[in-house]
């Protein structure tokens, strides 16, 4: 169960305000329409879309410990020192690094074999214990109804896009949303992974975000670019770092079935590059697919050019929780202040799971009672925190390592005047804001 996670009540905040955020991006604008598919589907969706026959990863077993591996997981695996050593055994590999040769051969059934009979597995250190390499299908089943019996399969749905093509020509005419449109959804999604790790990098159950956009053949490359641009932008405008953000174009020969063009967006993680988004040309070849299996048309009528022709499909397909410890990951510095190590998540704004935290400096003379006001006057718009135990410094370094981005102080000052003391979380400097003028100031910074 290592690739299960709960999140706390910090950690749920960060995933909503994620989505919350895309939500925005993706469908507040006129040419996207947003849905809520089940998670159940017909088996034959499934069929139509390929992942019965094509939804796999190669598994090999050991046959001395039993534990499994994904095959293309095995270079992360295998030490540099038994890398070369295995390596020797090959006249001439192709490939610029240890990895990259490494992976080469691992990828020709030919040289995959011959490789693992000669590496020791990872987990027991036997040398040569591999199964063949074999086919896993990653898709959960379960049964419909009380009869556990193989007409009543049903699959956990592994990708949120195909509640979305099913959908299409509902949502088209209910909407009379017109070509170029799409479809967004945000959602969980399951897929038997073979091996989980790197935390929520690789998990079980996961959410996506993912958008669906339909266009005529032919503009399909001028939206495919169109939608790379404002994808990576998404993540730098909400301060992702931009050095640590790239494309990975995908090689023509490396391409998914359904694919015509495809890159990921990857993000620098601690452990290396690491997809968080995927966007794929993929032509017309769900509709079409979903044309065949369900016998019903999946054409659009363009009343524009007076024709009738399946859409193709750009799609950018987002992990909410891959996404989540980007920005997670992203935000944590830590840094010395006053002879002292500062751990702190500067996370833009609208992600902070607490936006503003109220702290009377002292539980004394009045100043709780006008912290409890600004907290119940505050409350209504932002997700506040209220803390008036321990040091003030200990307080905001609290809130510091919950990414808050203010901190509001009632002292002696404000017992004269009404002002109170708003501490900025990344660069600490403070400033007097009227109590009466919190509100309009944190909406101008937080929205
Ligand atoms: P990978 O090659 O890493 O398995 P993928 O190419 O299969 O990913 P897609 O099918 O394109 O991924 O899925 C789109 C997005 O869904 C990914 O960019 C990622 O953010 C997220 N995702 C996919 N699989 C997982 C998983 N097992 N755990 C968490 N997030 C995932």
């Amino acid at each position: 169960m290592n690739g299960c996670w709960d999140y706390g009540p910090l950690g749920v905040e960060l995933l909503r305000n994620i989505k919350e955020e895309w939500w925005k991006a993706m469908t507040y604008r006129d040419d996207v329409e947003g849905l809520d598919a089940a998670i159940l589907m017909h088996p034959r969706v499934w069929e139509a879309s390929g992942h019965v026959e094509n939804f796999t990863d190669p598994m090999i077993d050991c046959k001395q410990c039993k534990a499994r591996f994904r095959l293309d997981t095995l270079t992360e695996m295998i030490s540099d020192k038994n890398k070369e050593k295995a390596l020797k055994e090959f006249d001439s590999v192709e490939g610029e690094t240890l990895d990259d040769k490494f992976t080469a051969l691992l990828e020709k059934p030919e040289t995959a074999q011959k490789l693992l009979d000669i590496i020791n597995c990872p987990q027991c250190g036997n040398k040569g214990a591999f199964t063949q390499p074999r086919k896993f299908n990653l898709m959960f089943k379960t049964f419909l109804g009380p009869v556990e019996d193989s007409n009543n399969v049903i699959y956990l749905r592994p990708e949120t896009a195909q509640g979305i093509y099913v959908n299409f020509l509902n949502v088209a005419n209910s909407s009379r949303q017109k070509l170029p449109f799409g479809i967004a959804q945000i959602g969980k999604a399951f897929r038997n992974e073979i091996n989980t790790k790197n935390f929520l990098f690789r998990t079980r159950e996961f959410e996506q975000m993912e958008m669906q956009y339909f266009v005529k053949p032919g503009t399909d490359k001028e939206f495919y670019d169109y939608w790379k641009d404002i994808r990576i932008q998404w993540f730098k405008s909400l301060g992702m770092t931009p050095s640590k953000l790239r494309f990975h174009d995908h090689p023509a020969d490396k391409l998914a079935h359904y694919a015509k063009e495809a890159t990921d967006i990857e993000y620098e993680f601690p452990f290396g590059w690491g997809e968080i988004e995927g966007i794929h040309n993929r032509t017309d070849y769900d509709l079409s697919r979903h044309q065949q299996y369900s016998g019903k048309s999946q054409q659009y009528y363009d009343d524009v050019s007076k024709e009738k022709y399946i859409p193709y499909i750009i799609e950018t397909s987002a992990g909410a929780s891959r996404s989540f410890m980007a920005f997670l990951i992203d935000a944590y510095y830590e840094e010395e202040v006053k002879g002292e190590t500062r751990s702190v998540l500067r996370f833009h704004p609208k992600l902070a799971p607490i936006k503003a935290a109220v702290l009377p400096l002292v539980n004394k003379d009045g100043m709780p009672e006008i912290a409890r006001k600004i907290e119940s006057d505050l409350r209504p718009y932002f997700k506040i925190f209220y803390d008036d135990k321990g040091a003030i410094g200990r307080r905001y370094r609290r809130m510091d390592e919950a990414g808050t981005p203010y901190c509001i102080t009632v002292d002696t000052q404000t017992l004269e005047d009404n002002t109170v003391t708003v501490r900025e979380r990344d660069s600490m400097e403070q400033e007097r804001v009227s109590i009466d003028k919190l509100v309009a100031y944190l909406q101008e910074k937080l929205i």
